[in-house]
């Protein structure tokens, strides 16, 4: 069996796989952390767990030790790119809150003052 399942015709798999290229910010051996390609904010990092599940709950309830990988990962981002003490972690579920790639993923969004909820 696959140590971290990966699905076809997913874009993060393949961006996870070295198959596109990303501009990568940190990884560990569960998880890894790019830049968003079209940035809401200064710091823009996607934070993506390699093992291919739906969304954040899926992830949760299919391997808890994912799941914490993904959040010291994001630990280790927010230090690294200076946002530490202020950003925010956005996670989309359905293309009604506007999921649109089907494979897990935190938005680490940084780097500026927002007023919006
Ligand atoms: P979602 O809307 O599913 O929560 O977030 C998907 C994010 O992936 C979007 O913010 C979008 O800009 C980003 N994205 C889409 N395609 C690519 C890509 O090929 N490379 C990178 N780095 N980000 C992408
Ligand atoms: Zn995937």
């Amino acid at each position: 069996m696959n140590a971290t399942p990966q699905a076809d015709d997913c874009l993060f798999c393949k961006i996870i796989a070295g198959e596109i290229p990303s501009d990568l910010v940190a990884e560990n051996e569960r998880a890894v952390a790019f830049r968003d390609i079209n940035p809401a904010a200064p710091v823009h990092v996607l934070v993506v767990p390699k093992r291919h599940e739906p969304n954040i709950a899926a992830l949760a309830a299919a391997s808890p030790e994912d799941l914490s990988a993904l959040f010291a990962l994001v630990a280790e981002v927010v230090q690294q790119e200076g946002v530490a003490e202020h950003h925010r972690l956005l996670f989309n579920t359905g293309a009604d809150a506007g999921q649109t790639i089907f494979h897990a993923h935190g938005h680490v969004l940084g780097g500026t003052t927002f007023t919006e909820r």
